[in-house]
């Protein structure tokens, strides 16, 4: 029980940080972050594995983002499945 208020009282602070955490990150991996908003971002960092492990999850899925980008359609393709589905329906 001690144990557990220790806890508390030492992340006491931590949801509303957190939140504001969570809003910048996507700022902050596009180092758009003024060097103040920079530094407090990072000295939260240190002290807080959830947002470290939240901006771990950030970065890997805009650099799978950037890898693999969303194909654009192609037009054949479309419009073999809009010709199956057209003879699908008309069965
Ligand atoms: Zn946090």
């Amino acid at each position: 029980m001690r144990r557990f208020r220790i806890w508390r009282r030492r992340h006491a602070h931590d949801p509303l940080v957190c939140r504001a955490f969570v809003e910048l990150v996507t700022d902050y991996l596009e180092g758009a972050l003024p060097q103040e908003e920079r530094v407090r971002f990072e000295a939260h960092l240190a002290e807080c594995d959830g947002c470290t492990g939240y901006l771990e999850d950030m970065r890997r899925l805009i650099g799978s983002l950037q890898e693999a980008p969303e194909p654009p359609p192609d037009p054949a393709t479309r419009e073999a499945l809009l010709r199956a589905f057209r003879e699908l329906r008309d069965a």
